[in-house]
């Protein structure tokens, strides 16, 4: 199987099979291929149905999950949005042939360089990568159409919340032993109403 083959699989499996019918998550997910963004020693496991070590106890998440997250932003083509968590630089790609510009910000050096770097090799020239904490979001670039967190905080991060703008979704996993994703959504008045997602099992997002 050519490694096209094995991605057009993985889209049909896992996320057609799954029921995910968004024609522009779907096509993005073509477009961006996982190999690109999973350890050398991992290839063989590119297009697997389950998250992969990235290295410094972190992980690429699961396409599945990727793609649901996406999804549930409701993303258009004049969205701005917001990614805590950079990882391998995977969901970023997704997100950025999805929006008008994202901004996405990892707290580990390391991995911050290293999808900075592919981004850039890419040319996914709508992303800015910031090297820092994402736990306070990054109030210089809000507000944001849309907020994706892909590491849980043991609670609904207030700072975060306040950087979405009217009409803006907030996806995140929310816990400690247990997690749920939750997806906030602020009306255009600033109310917020919040839905349950389902179970998920995330890294904890550090704090500092
Ligand atoms: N979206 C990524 C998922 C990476 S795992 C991918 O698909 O590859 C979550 C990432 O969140 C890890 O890289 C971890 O270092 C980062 N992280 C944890 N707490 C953070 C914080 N407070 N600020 C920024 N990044 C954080």
């Amino acid at each position: 199987m050519t490694a096209d083959e094995a991605k057009n699989e993985m889209i049909q499996n896992q996320l057609e099979g799954r029921g995910m019918v968004d024609q522009d998550v779907l096509g993005a997910f073509r477009a961006v291929d996982r190999l690109l963004f999973v350890p050398e020693g991992l290839a063989r496991l590119a297009y697997a149905d389950e998250p992969l070590p990235i290295g410094y106890g972190q992980t690429i998440s699961q396409p599945f999950v990727v793609a649901i997250m996406t999804e549930l932003l409701g993303l258009n083509k004049t969205a701005r949005v917001l990614e805590v968590g950079t990882g391998s630089g995977y969901q970023t790609a997704i997100l950025s042939r999805l929006a008008r510009e994202v901004v996405t910000i990892e707290r580990i050096k390391e991995l911050h360089e290293s999808a900075k770097k592919l981004l850039d090799v890419l040319g996914y020239g709508n992303v800015r990568a910031v090297l820092g904490d994402g736990y306070e979001g990054y109030p210089e670039a809000a507000p944001y159409d849309g907020i994706v967190v892909t590491a849980a905080p043991p609670t609904i991060p207030e700072a975060l919340v306040a950087q979405l703008a009217p009409g803006g979704r907030m996806i995140a996993p929310i816990g400690s032993s247990e997690q749920m994703l939750v997806r906030i959504t602020k009306n255009k008045r600033g109310e917020l109403t919040s839905e349950n997602i389902f179970p998920v099992l995330f890294v904890p997002m550090r704090h500092g």
